[in-house]
């Protein structure tokens, strides 16, 4: 292997405008940290769209390598925890905002961020998973750890095409769950009934200003939207529910009132997959390796290269792109 390798590379100019180009760098450009990993695999995520195209506040420093997710293997390891050719994942920890991230074919990392790939999965695997999916197995677990059984009754996800809510779908359905999938893509209501949803919502119905309380209708619920479509989730969220809240796809307000906490005994349940601690993280790893079909991430995932990452990036957040996308490295 030759000591260059490709990264796209952020950069701001006088006026605010960011600028994505692919670049050749060499390790002695890359940030401090005690583990190099052989990126083979990173993932397009929405705050990634936010970071590429400049429109959100995500990226703190420039340049920046972009990415918030990458896996593959260790090529040299300072670290008593890692030696070279184990496989690892990192998703969150700053990387991609604050600290150089994915988005290249080798990255100089800190140990206490990765994570070994857990079973079966290979780093290709764990990418199609990426932070998105990572994030929709902790708002499972917090739906459990909520008490909500698949005996309760019928589960919501919101956003249900994206990255997260794809995955939470098939994840919810494989644990025994009656999941009820919210889009705003009636095309793919098909796509979303053979990954295990047992009926489709409209988001035009499901983004209607709610009255304090509607009729009882879910157990629980995974909610990647936020503002309105979270205020009715609540709203309509049965005695001793719990809401599993990630997103913001829809806005970052929550016009609501306490009415569902106060007299439905509702709970909302906030997911970060950021800054969770590694512990967690482990456990999450391992249920998805355990509970989450590889064939079912065939039908989820689609690849992409380093190339065609800045012009997907405008799509994810608008809306336009299907389940989840996985950058290989190696092309
Ligand atoms: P995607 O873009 O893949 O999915 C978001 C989905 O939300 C879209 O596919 C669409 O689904 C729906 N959507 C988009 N715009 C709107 C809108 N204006 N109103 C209602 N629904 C809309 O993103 P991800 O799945 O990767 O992420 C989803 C959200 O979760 C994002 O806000 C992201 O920032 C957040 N997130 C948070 C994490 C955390 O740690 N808390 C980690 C990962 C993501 P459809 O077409 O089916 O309606």
């Amino acid at each position: 292997m030759t000591d260059r390798f490709h990264a796209l590379v952020l950069t701001r100019d006088d006026e605010g405008k960011t600028h994505a180009d692919i670049r050749e760098l060499t390790e002695a450009d890359l940030p401090d940290g005690d583990v190099l990993v052989d990126v083979e695999y990173s993932s397009l995520n929405y705050k990634d769209g936010l970071a590429i195209t400049g429109k959100g506040k995500v990226v703190r420093s420039f340049p920046m390598v972009p990415g918030i997710d990458l896996a593959g293997t260790v090529l040299s390891s300072a670290s008593d925890d890692y030696q070279p050719g184990d496989k690892v994942v990192l998703t969150g920890w700053g990387i991609g905002e604050k600290h150089w991230g994915g988005f290249s074919r080798r990255q100089r990392v800190r140990s206490e961020w990765l994570v070994p790939l857990p079973g079966e999965l290979s780093p290709r695997d764990a990418m199609a998973i990426g932070t998105a999916g990572f994030t929709a197995m902790l708002c499972v677990m917090t739906l459990e750890e909520a008490g909500i059984t698949p005996d309760r009754g019928q589960v919501l996800v919101t956003g249900a095409s994206g990255g997260v809510g794809s995955v939470a779908v098939t994840l919810l359905d494989r644990l025994g769950y009656e999941v009820v999938a919210v889009t705003g893509r009636p095309e793919g209501a098909d796509w979303l009934r053979e990954l295990g949803a047992k009926d489709v919502l409209s988001r035009e119905e499901m983004s209607q200003p709610p009255r304090p309380l509607e009729g009882q209708r879910w157990a629980g619920a995974v909610d990647t939207v936020g503002g309105v479509m979270l205020a009715r989730v609540l709203a309509e969220t049965a005695y001793d529910g719990a809401v599993a809240a990630c997103g913001l796809a829809g806005g970052f307000e929550l016009p609501t009132t306490v009415m569902p906490f106060i007299l439905r005994n509702v709970s909302l349940r906030g997911v970060d997959s950021v800054m969770c601690p590694v512990q967690r993280r482990k456990r999450a790893w391992e249920r998805l390796a355990r509970d989450l079909p590889m064939k079912a991430l065939g039908e989820i995932a689609h690849e992409a290269t380093l190339e065609q990452v800045p012009e997907l990036a405008g799509q994810i957040l608008a809306g336009q792109v299907r389940g989840r996308l996985v950058v290989d490295l190696k092309r």
